[in-house]
C-alpha cells in the first residue's frame, strides 16, 4: 500500500501556525511593536483603522533590513534573534521564534519597506497569502515600515469571530499599553482612524504611566524597589484607595516583557491585606529583573506566560516589597477612608 502521510505545503503550514500566533488585530499589534523595539527603534509609530480589521501599520526608526533580509523575514523559523538552543536561555530580544511574519504574511496583505541606514535605497516587498507578489528597490526612510491589510482574507471563519471595532480596539488599546510601558525609553505614537490618541515622549516609568493613565495617576502612585539575589523589583503600587471595582490597571513586566500571573497578582493582592476595601482591586505596575536562565519564556507563542524557577521565593520575595512600600508611604488602613 502506498503511504498516506505527507510534508504541509509552507503556505498550508504557515495558516495553521497563524492560527495560534494571530488570534485577533491586537495579536499582529504586538509582534509588529516587538519586532521594532527589538530593531533598536527611538520611535515607532502605530496606524490604526477601523480597529486593525482594515489597516495595521507600524513604522519604526530602527535598524532596518537589507534586500534579501527584506524576503527571508517572511519564512517560518526566519529569525536573526537567536541561532543554537542555548541562546533561548539568555534572551534579551522580544522575538526569537521567527514565525510573526511568517503568520501574518500568511493570513494577510502585507506590505513592508525598508532600508539600513548605511544604505543608499530600500526595499519594497509585498506579500499575500504567503507569496511574494513583488520585491522593488525603494526610496524608503531609514527603518522598517510594515502594512498590514483585510486581515484573516482568506479565512472567513476567523474573519466572521472578530468582535465589535470597540472590542477590538480595546485589544489594540491594551497591546499598545503594555510594550509602551515596558519601554519608557521610546517614543510611541497612535494614530487611530486618522487622529492622534496618544504621543508618549520617551521618558522615565512614572512620567510613561502618568502618560498613558492621565494626570491623576501621580498622585496615586507609591514607589516600590527591592534587589535580592535573584530579582531586581521596580515600580509602583496605586495606594489601596484608589483600588478599584474592576480589576484595575495590573501589570507585570519580567525583563521589559509583559507577562500575566495569577501567583504573582495573588501576591501583590496579599501585601494589600487589610487595607483595600472589600470587592476591590489593587493597581500596579511591576517591573521585575531577573536572570534570563532562571525564566522560561517558551511556554506559548505569545509568550504572555512564563515560568519562573523559584517562584515560591519570588511569590515571598515580592509580597514583602509591595507590603514595606506601603508601610513606607504611610499607607491609611481601611477605617481611615471610610470616615
Ligand atoms: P522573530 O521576531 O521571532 O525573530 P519575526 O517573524 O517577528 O520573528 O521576524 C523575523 C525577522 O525579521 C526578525 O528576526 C528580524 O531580523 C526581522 N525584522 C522583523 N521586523 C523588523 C523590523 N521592524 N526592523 C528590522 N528587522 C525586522
Ligand atoms: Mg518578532
Amino acid at each position: 500500500m502506498s503511504s498516506i502521510i505527507r510534508l504541509l505545503p509552507d503556505h498550508v503550514a504557515n495558516q495553521i501556525a497563524a492560527g495560534e500566533v494571530v488570534q485577533r488585530p491586537a495579536s499582529v499589534v504586538k509582534e509588529l511593536l516587538e519586532n521594532a523595539v527589538d530593531a533598536g527603534a527611538t520611535v515607532i509609530k502605530l496606524v490604526i483603522k477601523d480597529a486593525g480589521k482594515t489597516l495595521i501599520q507600524v513604522i519604526d526608526n530602527g535598524k532596518g533590513m537589507n534586500e534579501t533580509d527584506a524576503r527571508l523575514c517572511f519564512e517560518r523559523h526566519a529569525t536573526s534573534k537567536i541561532s543554537i538552543a542555548e541562546d533561548l536561555f539568555k534572551l534579551q530580544t522580544k522575538g526569537f521564534r521567527g514565525e510573526a511574519l511568517a503568520s501574518i504574511a500568511a493570513i494577510a496583505h502585507v506590505e513592508l519597506k525598508t532600508k539600513q541606514a548605511d544604505a543608499e535605497l530600500g526595499t519594497h516587498v509585498i506579500i499575500e497569502g504567503s507569496k511574494i507578489v513583488s520585491q522593488e528597490v525603494a526610496v524608503v526612510p531609514d527603518g522598517t515600515s510594515f502594512i498590514v491589510k483585510n486581515l484573516f482574507y482568506n479565512i472567513p471563519a476567523r474573519r466572521n469571530f472578530l468582535k465589535s471595532d470597540t472590542v477590538e480596539f480595546r485589544h489594540v488599546i491594551d497591546e499598545f499599553e503594555r510594550v509602551a510601558l515596558a519601554h519608557n525609553n521610546i517614543q510611541f505614537v497612535l494614530i487611530n482612524n486618522g487622529s492622534e490618541m496618544f504621543n508618549l515622549p520617551a521618558s522615565n516609568y512614572r512620567q510613561r504611566i502618568v502618560n498613558v493613565f492621565g494626570g491623576k495617576t501621580n498622585e496615586k502612585l507609591v514607589p516600590v524597589q527591592e534587589t535580592t539575589e535573584i530579582i531586581e523589583i521596580q515600580g509602583f503600587v496605586a495606594k489601596p484607595e484608589y483600588a478599584k471595582k474592576s480589576r484595575g490597571e495590573q501589570f507585570f513586566f519580567v525583563n521589559d516583557r509583559f507577562i500575566k500571573s495569577g501567583y504573582l497578582h495573588h501576591a501583590v493582592t496579599a501585601a494589600f491585606e487589610g487595607l483595600l476595601k472589600e470587592g476591590t482591586h489593587p493597581s500596579y505596575f511591576l517591573y521585575l529583573t531577573l536572570p534570563p536562565n532562571s525564566i522560561d519564556i517558551n511556554i506559548h507563542p505569545t509568550k504572555t506566560e512564563i515560568k519562573f524557577d523559584d517562584e515560591h521565593a519570588l511569590y515571598a520575595i515580592l509580597r514583602a516589597t509591595v507590603k514595606h512600600s506601603l508601610g513606607q508611604f504611610q499607607v491609611s488602613p481601611v477605617l481611615d477612608f471610610q470616615r
